[in-house]
């Protein structure tokens, strides 16, 4: 799995990188695009007002020279200097049809600079098509102090109308980015789909593995025991039916557990809550898995730290959970040194089992949780299973609103540990942490 998901995560990384390129040249063009429009919005109002002077002869004698007449002191207000004070009413009206005239079509106010008192005489709003605000009357033009009088046009919304020019570009940019959500999903989910069609397949031939092989040996078991005259060996007749008695036990635990995986698939898994003591059950567990133990010649130390471990939890859930620790954590060591311990921690209870096996690689960590996941190398897997175990055990933890983490260093070992909350699984009264 490992091997086949690495291309498949090149491919994601591949098309990430090239969404992120995607946006930041949309995001480059955007930019360019406002401050063209920006550039266009100046050299509209520089015509209009050039317009002005020849429609007022606001100035004697600079006809060529306009351009130097007209200052920006700020990007939304322009100043155009003139010999005399002209008529509010007039320049409002003349200012008007020369902003029409070269397409400005934003609100501006106006108002004349009296050098005399350095402040401006008389102010005038002239409202167009695209105004914002009307009451944009009251927005007053900052005061830029010369010793010449001068015309003060003030654009308060410049930029909404420049952004607002802009469009179709934006709409075009939005449907764009909506476009790469969506092909950004739609990898996503092929990538899930993949993985969990790999995933299953995987899980099919385990299955087909951990069911053949006892049944092949069931078969053969049985057909010896066929043999005419096979009463007249009751030694063979009684190791044949000894390893039938094995094999089905085997299977039948195969199947037990694969219907108490199939249960906790429920949205709301129902819990029989009772209150027993933690650190009983975990020793219960081990006297459980003790013929396992003698097999593989495990080393099982405990450790019970936890001031109080009692807790009100699904107990028969809780075995199973144990017990899918341990024998993983058998599963996966080559001499196994298993250490269980209860402790508390900010007074809710913690449950750790660890091992000095193999170690997961951190890349897995997180996947060993999911439905049928299994770190191989290739093809191969070191120990038999379904991948189903650790997604049984997260299930029963969640269900109880608890928390199931592992730290893990490849080589060196794993540590599982599960943190039941106080809040959620003890009874008040029938526990006594936190009394204390
Ligand atoms: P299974 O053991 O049947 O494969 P699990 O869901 O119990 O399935 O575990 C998922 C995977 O997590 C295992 O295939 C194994 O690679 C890894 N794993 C689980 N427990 C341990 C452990 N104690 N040490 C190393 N690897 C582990």
């Amino acid at each position: 799995m490992v091997i086949r998901s690495k291309t498949l995560r090149l491919g994601i990384l591949f098309s990430t990188l090239l969404v992120a390129i995607i946006i930041a040249v949309q995001l480059f063009w955007l930019q360019k695009e406002y401050f063209f429009e920006e550039k266009q919005f100046s050299t509209n109002v520089s015509k209009s007002i050039k317009g002005l002077y020849e429609d007022m002869h606001l100035v004697e004698g600079h006809s060529l020279n306009i351009e130097k007449l007209i200052e920006t002191p700020t990007n939304d207000v322009y100043l155009a200097r003139v010999d005399q004070m002209p008529d509010i009413d007039t320049l409002r009206l003349t200012l008007s049809k020369e902003l029409v005239a070269f397409d400005v079509f934003t609100d501006c106010k106006v108002a004349i600079y009296d050098n005399a008192s350095q402040a401006y005489a008389t102010a005038k709003y002239i409202d167009l098509p695209d105004t914002y605000h009307p009451s944009s009357d009251n927005n007053d033009i900052p005061v830029f102090k010369k010793d010449y009088p001068y015309i003060a046009l003030f654009f308060p919304h410049r930029s909404q109308y420049i952004v607002k020019q802009m469009f179709s570009w934006i709409v075009s940019s939005g449907i764009l980015l909506l476009a790469l959500i969506g092909f950004s999903g739609s990898i996503f989910y092929l990538y899930r789909q993949k993985f969990l069609y790999e995933t299953q397949r995987d899980f099919v031939n385990n299955f087909t593995h951990e069911f053949k092989t006892p049944l092949s040996v069931i078969k053969i078991a049985a057909d010896v025991l066929q043999q005419p005259f096979i009463n007249e060996k009751p030694d063979k007749l009684s190791r044949y039916a000894g390893i039938i008695t094995e094999q089905t036990a085997y299977l039948q635990q195969q199947v037990q557990r694969l219907l108490e995986i199939a249960f906790t698939d429920q949205e709301d898994l129902p819990l029989v809550k009772e209150n027993f003591n933690a650190d009983e059950l975990i020793q219960q567990a081990i006297a459980h898995l003790q013929p396992l133990i003698e097999e593989k010649k495990v080393k099982i130390e405990t450790s019970f730290r936890a001031r109080d471990a009692i807790i009100h939890a699904d107990r028969s859930h809780l075995f199973l959970v144990l017990i899918n620790l341990i024998e993983n954590a058998v599963k996966y060591s080559r001499q196994p040194i298993i250490e269980i311990s209860t402790y508390q921690k900010d007074n809710d209870l913690c449950i750790s089992v660890k091992d000095n096996g193999m170690g997961i690689a951190k890349e897995h960590q997180k996947k060993i949780f999911e439905r049928f996941y299994r770190v191989t190398s290739g093809n191969l897997h070191p120990a038999k299973g379904f991948g189903l175990g650790l997604n049984f055990v997260k299930k029963i933890v969640d269900a109880h609103f608890g928390k199931i983490e592992v730290q893990s260093e490849p080589g060196k070992g794993s540590t599982f540990i599960i943190k039941i909350f106080k809040k959620y699984n003890y009874e008040p009264g029938k526990s006594s942490i936190g009394r204390r």
